[in-house]
């Protein structure tokens, strides 16, 4: 039976056992869904949810020192998207959420050591509104030329995935390219445009593209229809929580029904009769779990090595996923010290690759949120690394700050002395979904049906953000769940 475990005595357990791997914001949301559906579906599941660091949360971590909140990770979600909002609802969070600042919501792009303001009524990027776009400074007449084409330009004739500078570059040109996409479109993902998959990643502009010939054409038919909903919806864009993302995390933990561990190394998972046996280093002692399924909520490249001696071919198909690494930086100034207010508006500003910095962009915590530190300070986070940035990354903490400094401070005017400083690196950190990321993913999801009860999750494998890790947990959960009702019956 495919759900039957043995427990570590050898007696044989009638409810279903499942070993989650990996306590980051994936692991933790299969871990809420199985105990939300094992009620629905009446099937009595439980689980061991297995971390191997001293802390749940993974990238999701937040500190707090002298009226400081520093976000070392994720420091919000988006909404449009709406697993996270759900949950946070779910668990008695609704009442933390926060918005972005209303009054700071511009954002700069740096432009030859220039902040220049990034035109209002983009839609997934793309300008809707004449005007703004004609009066701003971040093209050139012939760039803005060039870009207009894009409404007269045949479409792609294939369906093929495609680089986003491939996309970019053929709608709207080089220039567009450089100066506004490169580091918008790749930033959030810590990537190289020239590898990023249009597919797995922007598979909306694709569509647009497809359907109305003009990514601009398509932007603005999303905008009319996105408009009447966000009307009604009247939410931000972007939420977090009062106390930074951990909240969701403590919040989670706190109410989970299954065992939680931390300081648990997980090494292999090896089938059974029964189901699967997952080896564990506990604080330096070796241990077996048994349980019928397995959900890896690991990194892949540490899934890999997981399940290597269960499938080779899975192993390699999951090393076939890049990872590179990046941090945070967080500088917090005495207002009375800055003497540059001017060029601290808005939530922040992006840096095109192009311009030779070593930061890849900067939030103005202390207006993006206002509670992020004590009023008579100003918080801010420079972001460093990622894809084809890893030689800055690997500078040691005191050149890392310095040289973040000396950027911070030639891009908007601070000179003073930070009154803290906190820096978290990610070291492998950032998943790249290169071209052809959801054929890999296909092929990982055609061997896993080899394996029915080992489940592969986490932020490699289907949306890097937090509300597609939830969606995959989701997933995961229910899927668990439904199977088991299926074999009961
Ligand atoms: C700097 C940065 C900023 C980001 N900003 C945002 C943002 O603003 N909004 C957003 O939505 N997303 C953001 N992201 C992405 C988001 O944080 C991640 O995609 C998400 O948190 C990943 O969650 P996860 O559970 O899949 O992986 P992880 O958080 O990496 O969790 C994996 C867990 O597995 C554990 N583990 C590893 N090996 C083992 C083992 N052998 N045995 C047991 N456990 C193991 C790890 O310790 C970790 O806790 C950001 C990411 C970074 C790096």
């Amino acid at each position: 039976m495919y759900f039957s475990v043995s427990d570590m005595t050898g007696s044989r357990k009638t409810n279903p056992h499942v070993a989650i791997i990996g306590g980051g914001i994936s692991g933790l949301a299969t871990a809420y869904y199985l105990d939300k559906f094992s009620r629905r579906y009446d099937c009595d599941v439980s689980y061991t949810l297995l971390e191997s660091s001293d802390r749940f949360g993974g990238k999701i971590l937040t500190e707090s020192s002298d009226g400081f909140i520093f976000e070392g990770g994720p420091d919000s979600f988006v909404t449009h998207k709406q697993w996270a909002l759900n949950l946070c609802s779910e668990i008695g969070l609704k009442d933390r959420l926060v918005s972005v600042d209303e009054e700071h919501r511009k954002f700069h792009i740096v432009n030859h050591d220039e902040m220049v303001e990034i035109p209002s009524g983009l839609r997934l990027g793309i300008p809707t509104e004449v005007i703004p776009f004609l009066q701003s400074r971040l093209l050139t007449l012939p760039a803005k030329v060039r870009f207009l084409l894009d409404l007269i330009i045949p479409r792609k004739r294939n369906d093929n995935d495609e680089s986003v500078a491939a996309l970019i570059r053929r709608r709207f040109g080089n220039d567009a390219l450089d100066n506004f996409y490169a580091p918008l479109f790749a930033g959030i993902y810590a990537a190289n445009p020239e590898r990023l998959s249009v597919h797995a990643c922007y598979l909306r502009l694709s569509e647009m593209e497809k359907e109305y010939g003009s990514l601009i054409r398509g932007a603005r038919a999303h905008r009319r229809r996105a408009g009447a909903e966000d009307s009604v919806r009247h939410r931000s864009v972007f939420m977090s929580l009062e106390g930074g993302m951990t909240e969701m995390i403590t919040f989670l933990t706190d109410n989970l029904a299954g065992e939680l561990r931390t300081n648990t190394l997980v090494n292999g998972v090896v089938p059974t009769d029964s189901g699967f046996t997952v080896s564990v280093d506990s604080n330096g002692v070796a241990e077996e779990v048994t349980a019928g399924a397995v959900v890896l909520a690991t990194p892949s490249f540490v899934t890999a090595e997981i399940v290597e001696s269960l499938s080779r071919p899975l192993a390699d198909a999951l090393r076939t996923i890049r990872h590179v690494s990046s941090g945070t930086v967080c500088v917090g100034f005495e207002r009375s010290d800055l003497k540059c207010d001017t060029g601290l508006t808005g939530t922040g500003f992006i840096v095109p690759p192009r311009e030779p910095r070593l930061i890849s962009g900067c939030t103005f915590v202390s207006n993006k949120f206002g509670n992020r530190a004590p009023k008579s300070k100003f918080l801010m986070r420079a972001f460093v690394g990622g894809d084809g940035r890893q030689n800055q990354y690997e500078v040691d903490d005191a050149d890392l700050l310095d040289q973040v400094l000396r950027d911070l401070g030639d891009l908007t005017g601070i000179d003073a002395a930070p009154v803290i400083t906190r820096i978290f690196r990610w070291p492998q950190g950032n998943p790249q979904y290169d071209v052809g990321h959801l054929g890999r993913i296909s092929a990982i999801s055609e061997i896993l049906k080899e394996f029915p009860g080992i489940h592969v999750t986490g932020c490699a494998i289907s949306g890097v953000g937090i509300p597609d890790c939830i969606r995959n947990g989701v997933k995961t959960a229910e899927q668990i769940c439904k199977r088991i009702k299926i074999d009961r019956q």
